[in-house]
C-alpha cells in the first residue's frame, strides 16, 4: 500500500473546510489515504482543536492571538501570517494544500506552497483573481498542479479530459444558479436586506460567498477564475443562468459538440476530484436524482440587473492589478453590505467606482497587486466613511 497523501488545510472551519474534512474521513475509512499534517482557521479555537485532535494533527494556524492557548498543547502559529508561517514550517515537495481561506487573505500562501513544491487543490477563487498572473507561471516552474475546487471549474476541467488542444474550445459556459433574487426586479435588489441576501435557494455556503451570489459577483470571480485556469480570453467565456444547479458547466467545442458535467449541488464531490485526481473513487456525496432532472431551465442572464459578470469580463480585458483592485472592493462592499452600512445595490456602485478611481497596473510582482488591493481596501472605507457621516448629519438634521 502507498504511503498516505500528506495534507495542509487553509480554511479548515469553513464551509468547504469541513467538507474537506468529511472527504478525507470517508477516503480513509478502509485505510489511510491521506494524513492531514496541518490546519489554518481565522479564529475558531475551539473547532480546530477538535478537529486536530482527530486527525491527529501537530501544527495548526490560527490568525486570533489571544485563542491560541485553548488550540491546546500543538505548534501554534498566529498573526495575520499565520498560514503562511504553517505553509513554511511543514510543507514538503508533493503535499496537497487544500486552499480554502476566504478572499485574497490565502494568495500568499497559496504562492508559498508552490515555491515549496506543493499541489494546491484551490477553494478559493479570490487567489487567482487577485494573483492569477503570479499564481500560474509559478506553478510551470515548480512543476505542480492546480486542480480547482470551485464546482464550475471542477467541471470544465472534466469537461476538458477528453480535450487534446485550446485550439478544439470554442468556448467555456459558466452555469450560474442565479441566486435569491433571480426574479427580482431591479429596484427591489437595490433594496433587499441582508437576510434576504443570506438565503441561498440551492447551494449552502458561507456568508461572503453567499452574498457574492446574490449579486453575481461571484460569476464575476469566477469568469477571472475560469479565464487564469484554462488559458481563455473574455470572448470565449460565458455565463448562463441555470436555477437548479445540476449542470456545474459547458464545454462548447468547435466541431459542434457540448460537453457538460452535472451532479448534485454537493461541494463534496468536487473536493474528493481535487484530492484523487487524476483517478475517481467511491464517493460521498448523494446521487444524482434523475427526476429532478425533469426540468433544466436556462435563461441568459440580465447584465443591466446584475453588472458583476460585465465588470468581470472587462477586467480580464484589463489585465494587471485590475483583478485584485475588482476582488478588493467587493470584499470591503460585502462586509460593509453585511454590517448593514450600504443597501444591496451600494456593492455594486462600490465596485464600479473601485475600478474607475485606483488606476490598474502590470501585475508581475506580489507587491503590486497587494499595494493595488491595500489602496482600493483604503479608498472604498474612505467613500464608506463619507456616507455615514452624510447620514448622520441628515439625521442630525
Ligand atoms: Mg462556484
Amino acid at each position: 500500500m502507498s504511503e498516505p497523501r500528506r495534507v495542509i488545510l487553509l480554511g479548515s472551519t469553513g464551509s468547504i473546510g469541513i467538507s474537506s474534512l468529511e472527504v478525507i474521513r470517508h477516503l480513509n475509512r478502509d485505510h489511510t489515504r491521506f494524513e492531514v499534517v496541518g490546519l489554518a482557521v481565522a479564529r475558531q479555537a475551539d473547532v480546530l482543536r477538535a478537529q486536530a485532535v482527530e486527525f491527529g494533527v501537530e501544527h495548526v494556524a490560527i490568525c486570533d492571538e489571544q485563542a491560541a492557548e485553548a488550540v491546546g498543547d500543538r505548534t501554534v502559529y498566529t498573526g495575520a501570517n499565520a498560514a503562511v508561517q504553517l505553509v513554511e514550517a511543514v510543507a514538503r515537495p508533493g503535499d496537497l494544500l487544500v486552499a480554502a481561506i476566504v478572499g485574497a487573505a490565502g494568495l500568499e500562501a497559496v504562492l508559498t506552497a508552490i515555491t515549496l513544491g506543493c499541489d494546491v487543490a484551490l477553494a478559493n477563487k479570490e487567489t487567482l483573481v487577485a494573483g492569477g498572473a503570479l499564481v500560474m507561471p509559478l506553478l510551470e516552474e515548480h512543476g505542480v498542479q492546480l486542480l480547482p475546487v470551485d464546482s464550475e471549474h471542477s467541471a470544465i476541467a472534466q469537461c476538458l479530459r477528453s480535450s487534446r488542444s485550446r485550439e478544439e474550445i470554442r468556448r467555456l459556459v459558466i452555469t450560474a444558479s442565479g441566486g435569491p433574487f433571480r426574479t427580482w426586479d431591479a429596484a427591489r435588489i437595490r433594496s433587499a436586506g441582508v437576510e434576504e441576501a443570506l438565503a441561498h435557494p440551492t447551494w449552502t455556503m458561507g456568508r461572503k460567498i453567499t452574498i457574492d451570489s446574490a449579486s453575481m459577483m461571484n460569476k464575476g470571480l469566477e469568469v477571472i477564475e475560469a479565464h487564469w485556469l484554462f488559458g481563455l480570453p473574455a470572448e470565449q467565456i460565458e455565463v448562463i443562468v441555470h436555477p437548479q444547479s445540476i449542470v456545474h458547466s459547458f464545454v462548447e467545442y468547435v466541431d459542434g459538440s457540448v460537453l457538460a458535467q452535472c451532479g448534485p449541488p454537493d461541494m463534496k464531490t468536487p473536493i474528493q476530484y481535487a484530492l484523487t485526481w487524476p483517478d475517481r473513487v467511491e464517493g460521498c456525496g448523494p446521487n444524482l436524482d434523475w427526476a429532478s432532472m425533469r426540468n433544466l431551465e436556462f435563461e441568459s442572464l440580465d447584465d443591466r440587473t446584475f453588472p458583476s459578470v460585465r465588470m468581470a469580463m472587462d477586467v480580464v480585458r484589463t489585465g494587471g492589478t485590475s483583478g485584485a483592485i475588482f476582488n478588493a472592493a467587493n470584499e470591503v462592499a460585502v462586509q460593509a453590505f453585511l454590517e448593514q452600512r450600504i443597501d444591496f445595490g451600494g456593492i455594486f456602485d462600490l465596485v464600479e467606482r473601485g475600478l474607475r478611481e485606483i488606476p490598474a497596473r502590470d501585475a508581475d510582482r506580489l507587491e503590486g497587486g497587494l499595494e493595488d488591493d491595500a489602496a482600493t481596501r483604503a479608498f472604498v472605507r474612505d467613500v464608506l466613511d463619507t456616507m455615514d457621516r452624510r447620514t448622520v448629519s441628515s439625521i442630525d438634521r
